[in-house]
């Protein structure tokens, strides 16, 4: 029988921006705020649309929908990825800027909240006809750009080529010659050790942080939603430290083994197949399924609205590592609660990557290059130490570690606009 393929559902009943707000709502609740600093946070400071024309191959002229919200710069330039994918729309690109805000106060590092995106599917795309696209939304952006006022970086289906292709245009555009403007570029044109592996590396550390005091065992098992640069690399570290990845998916589905799939061995079976599925020793699961799988460790590492009010009843991990951006909806953080299952969330456990960004633009300021070591001993410093922050927080505030996060985020935030 043929393989019933399920994609990431890209459930747009559940408004990402509206999720965001409630979360916002739900924390002001547990520890009221001003007024007039809740308004101030209702809505981003700026928010850009552009239409992006591109010369396609066969000679046809094809616009593109582009956005930048620059949300919050309280505490530094904006900061945040660009997504490219067919879903995106002004509502996602919303609430991933809102959370950037929240993400860089957690991290404690000197930015504020941005984020950009396409709508565009890039794998329909030659690469001639990509580099355009990414080259036109940098010529339309660049007046709102720069080392100090806005610092865009990768997202989902960014990677640092596109990076290099848009730091390149905006120093033919502006004369920059600091490479600063846009974090994640490749080394040789000032990118930064360590900043592939870092949001995966960096979930890690807040994982390792708390993984005794959350009575998890010290070889865990684990199940991780994508297999991006973000799911790839924190099966290696979770791997390296002798835990077990059971199961891991991709937008067409997953495999899991409940000894221990060989990640190696299904890196190499990814880049050859572009799928997970069909990997040979491991049976074939639904990207639904590997949500409700039994495990110690649940990684969505993909897309938002993944846990909802439909699974989270049947969610058997025994802690919620968001590397995702938003996976959790409001509802489900409830269910998940009640029942005892803790989620670090996404602000704090993806801090990894815009945190290795932040030291790809100091290096790039300060013209340093530091090393991986380095590099890593600095972020996993952070990620353990603002993980502690907040888990101890949360024990005298009595709630969860999202609405702890966001309280701690909007602390630092308001401390700034003060
Ligand atoms: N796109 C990543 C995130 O969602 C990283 C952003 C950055 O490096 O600025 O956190």
């Amino acid at each position: 029988m043929a393989e019933k393929i399920m994609p990431f559902s890209t459930n747009r009943m559940n408004n990402p921006f509206q999720n965001a707000l409630s979360q916002l709502a739900r924390a002001n609740a547990v520890k009221p705020f001003s007024s007039e600093f809740m308004a101030r946070l209702h809505q981003p400071n700026r928010e850009v649309h552009i239409s992006i024309p591109v010369k396609m191959d066969d000679g046809t002229l094809k616009i593109f929908e582009g956005y930048r919200v620059q949300y919050n710069n309280a505490r530094g330039p904006y900061k945040g990825g660009i997504r490219y994918h067919q879903d995106t729309e002004i509502n996602e690109v919303k609430a991933l800027a809102f959370w950037m805000a929240l993400k860089c106060a957690v991290a404690n590092i000197p930015m504020g909240g941005g984020k950009g995106g396409i709508t565009v599917d890039p794998k329909q795309l030659t690469k001639t006809e990509l580099e355009s696209l990414s080259r036109g939304w940098v010529k339309l952006m660049a007046p709102l750009i720069g080392p100090e006022v806005d610092v865009p970086a990768p997202d989902v289906n960014t990677t640092p080529e596109i990076m290099g292709w848009m730091v390149d245009e905006y120093s033919k555009i502006t004369g920059d010659k600091t490479n600063a403007t846009f974090t994640g570029k490749p080394l040789e044109i000032g990118g930064s050790e360590g900043r592939g592996a870092a949001t995966g590396l960096g979930g890690f550390f807040s994982f390792k942080a708390i993984q005794e005091k959350l009575g998890l065992p010290a070889s865990c098992t684990v199940a991780i939603q994508g297999f991006g640069n973000v799911g790839s690399n924190a099966a290696e570290s979770f791997v390296a430290d002798g835990h077990k990845v059971i199961a891991i998916s991709n937008s067409k589905g997953g495999v899991v083994n409940e000894n221990g799939l060989d990640i190696k061995a299904l890196t190499e079976y990814y880049k050859t197949n572009g799928k997970v599925m069909d990997f040979p020793g491991a049976k074939n699961i639904t990207n639904a399924e590997l949500l409700e799988l039994s495990c110690d460790v649940l990684v969505p590492g993909a897309f938002e609205n993944q846990i909802t009010d439909q699974n989270a009843k049947n969610v058997k991990a025994k802690l919620v590592l968001e590397l995702a951006n938003g996976p959790t909806t409001p509802e489900a953080d409830d269910i998940l609660y009640s029942r005892g299952i803790p989620v670090i969330p996404d602000i704090l456990a993806n801090a990894g990557g815009v945190t290795v960004s932040t030291f790809e633009w100091m290096q790039n300021l300060a013209n340093e290059h530091w090393t991986e070591a380095e590099v890593n001993e600095k972020l996993k410093k952070i990620m353990e130490s603002e993980t502690n922050i907040i888990y101890n927080r949360s024990k005298e505030l009595n709630t969860d570690l999202r609405r702890t996060a966001f309280i701690v985020a909007l602390e630092r935030i308001e401390q700034a606009t003060k």
